[in-house]
């Protein structure tokens, strides 16, 4: 159980519940129980209706309505399958005037003929009849959520908007995912961004937590294809967050962390069909001492390594900025860039760069700056072991490379920063089941310290 978090304390909490949640009539049921059993639960977001068992998720059906509208001007075929999604939803409004709502949505949508407006439809159709449901006022997030038409979200005007329209409001159910430009457009977050809108709700409101309900237990400290005996993390500070999800480890959108970080808001990811759990708590300090060194081990293949050698490359000025202004000139990330007296690695993700920019790259890179050997290494993967506890203990790494090479793994490059907060290597792909197997046995087995 957590232990960092004084419930009794708690006076405002902002709940986000996700689309597995807010996905038939008895999940809605779940989530009303959950709101309903604590009065701090004030203000709830919520994202459209996610998949059923067979059946696609409600945005989903939503983008092929604005598939149909663009080829035919109607979404007679598409939008009715919606309609059946919300029906058993409405306990909250007449039969009436459910149909009233559907029709005035289905022609809103066809006669709007924007595709960010018909594919939020789903949080806010979700939002109002949930309202209803469970008693509570219904705020629309076009009211809340500012964008700007060309420089997307706006935070200034967003903060702006929500102190004027919450000030005195106790509580709201609004959907998350979308606002409104300066012209009242819609305009929507990318994928899964109800999480966003919820962070930065918790952040505004200045809640004393957010609450994350989604469909699993809590973050596990690896990957449950890999270690099926991976267990929930309990609590974990940010940055450990930040490093884990970073490598795929996450339940969250990767932006939903910054406004409650900027706000020192705790982040509790719950299940909301297993509400007796604690999940993961998610803070900017943990006092309890964690039992082991490290917190998880994340990892991701896909990845490729871009590495230049030139001698004295330490003493050549403007290299590095010149080689990075290449690789922005074509819009490639990269992750990470160790480098030593005469090499640079650069640790590019694969979807950041198409395999035929490789010739490109390497020719402007050699007209540039004059490499004595340029070299595109493919199919890396990187693991690492990340936790608050590594800082200033001795023997983490070794005990790290022992356990690689007790397996027979190579490691093709290593990465450690000061603050000691994580220690990642990069290894062949073939060998990135076995390391993370081989890191968890070593650290975080039941039986290890
Ligand atoms: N409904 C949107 C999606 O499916 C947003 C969300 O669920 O957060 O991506």
């Amino acid at each position: 159980m957590n232990m960092e978090l004084d419930r009794n304390s708690v006076r405002t909490v902002v709940c986000k519940f996700g689309g597995t949640s807010m996905a038939d009539q008895s999940s809605t049921e779940q989530v009303a129980d959950i709101v309903k059993s604590d009065p701090a639960r004030r203000f709830i977001v919520v994202s459209a209706p996610g998949r059923t068992q067979g059946g696609k998720k409600v945005t989903d059906l939503l983008m092929e309505c604005d598939k149909e509208i663009s080829e035919t001007g109607r979404c007679d075929k598409t939008f009715p399958q919606i309609e059946e999604r919300f029906r058993p939803l409405h306990g909250g409004i007449s039969d009436e005037a459910f149909d009233r709502l559907m029709k005035d949505i289905k022609e809103q949508i066809e006669s709007r003929k924007s595709r960010d407006f018909c594919i939020s439809r789903g949080e806010y159709l979700c939002a109002y009849l949930f309202a209803a449901k469970i008693g509570f006022p219904f705020i629309d997030a076009a009211e809340l959520i500012a964008f700007n038409r060309y420089d997307g979200y706006d935070s200034e005007k967003t903060e702006r908007q929500c102190r004027a329209r919450l000030k005195n409001v106790e509580r709201a159910v609004i959907p998350g995912f979308y606002g409104a430009d300066e012209t009242g457009a819609v305009m929507t977050f990318s994928r899964g961004g109800s999480d966003i809108t919820g962070s930065i709700l918790a952040q505004i409101q200045k809640a004393d937590l957010y609450e994350n309900w989604t469909d699993v237990d809590g973050i596990l400290n690896a990957d449950p294809h890999i270690v099926p005996e991976a267990r929930i993390i309990d609590a974990m500070t940010y940055s450990e967050l930040r490093e884990l999800s970073y490598l795929g480890a996450c339940v969250m959108h990767p932006d939903a962390l910054l406004p409650i970080v900027k706000a020192k808001i705790p982040l509790n990811v719950r299940n909301t069909f297993h509400p007796d759990q604690n999940g993961t708590l998610v803070c900017s300090n943990i006092h309890s001492t964690n039992r082991h060194t490290i917190t998880g081990i994340a990892g991701k293949k896909d990845f490729r390594i871009l590495w230049i050698h030139k001698i004295g490359l330490n003493t050549h000025k403007g290299f590095v900025r010149k080689v990075l202004s290449i690789l922005e000139y074509h819009g490639i990330v990269f992750e990470h860039m160790p480098a030593s007296l005469d090499t640079m690695n650069i640790l590019i993700p694969y979807a950041s760069m198409q395999p035929c920019l490789a010739k490109e790259l390497a020719d402007e890179i050699k007209e540039s700056i004059h490499p004595d050997s340029i070299q595109l290494l493919d199919k890396i993967a990187i693991v690492s072991i990340v936790g608050r506890n590594m800082f200033q203990r001795v023997g983490i790494a070794a005990k790290m490379l022992t356990a690689l090479s007790d397996n027979r793994i190579n490691i093709r490059m290593l990465i450690q920063g000061c603050r000691e907060i994580n220690v990642i290597a990069g290894i062949d792909e073939s060998n990135y089941e076995r390391a993370v197997r081989a890191l968890f046995d070593a650290f975080l087995a039941a039986d290890e310290a």
